[in-house]
């Protein structure tokens, strides 16, 4: 439609997940018109958040350096962990200020029809963590549809054996969606009311 850098930058902010076309064009245009400042700030925080951010080596959380803030923060428990799909799903339940223990995120959940398997998961670190004997409860805190569910399935199959409580979050989230879109009230509830599977 346009030629040249313009047409580069809309190709590339529509390549972005939830960008359609129309935005595309309509956020290009608006750096087209922005503050020059303002521009490379939006560049720096881009270049920035690829070069400086990498995952937890213990629980595969975004970090700025080795581990993230809840695996150095001594207070919490390590008695319990909760298991998450994405990092973004840390922020959630972070926010609800519910919970004290500690994260393993999974890096996304089971599903064939991606070809998305147990193996493409951070499963096998999990039952590395599990087995190091300290963890008494693992919650499962997978998103509230049919792959969060597969996955919370498969996870309370492979972890009961090893004679670790396993629970899911309580029901009143809201089904098919995402944990991140629940507001705090109705996620912290599901934290506390919590059962055994
Ligand atoms: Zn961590």
């Amino acid at each position: 439609m346009y030629e040249g850098a313009i047409q580069d930058l809309i190709d590339e902010l529509g390549r972005l997940p939830g960008v359609g076309p129309k935005s595309a064009q309509r956020i290009a245009f608006h750096v087209l018109s922005a503050d020059p400042a303002d521009v490379t700030r939006l560049a720096t925080a881009l270049r920035r958040a690829k070069e400086l951010v990498r995952f937890c080596t213990v629980c595969y959380n975004v970090a700025e350096s080795e581990q993230c803030r809840v695996c150095r923060d001594p207070r919490r428990t390590e008695e319990v962990l909760c298991v998450v799909e994405e990092p973004k799903d840390v922020v959630a339940i972070e926010r609800t200020g519910e919970f004290r223990g500690r994260y393993h995120v999974l890096g996304g959940a089971i599903n064939p029809l991606e070809g998305v398997g147990p193996d493409n998961l951070r499963i096998r670190e999990l039952l590395v963590r599990l087995g190091t004997g300290s963890v008494r409860e693992l919650i499962l805190a997978t998103d509230p549809n049919t792959e969060g569910e597969a996955t919370a399935t498969y996870l309370a199959l492979m972890v009961k054996p090893m004679g670790i409580s396993v629970t899911r979050l309580a029901s009143g989230l809201p089904v098919g969606g995402d944990l991140e879109y629940a507001d705090e009230i109705t996620l912290g509830r599901a934290f506390e009311g919590r059962r055994a599977v």
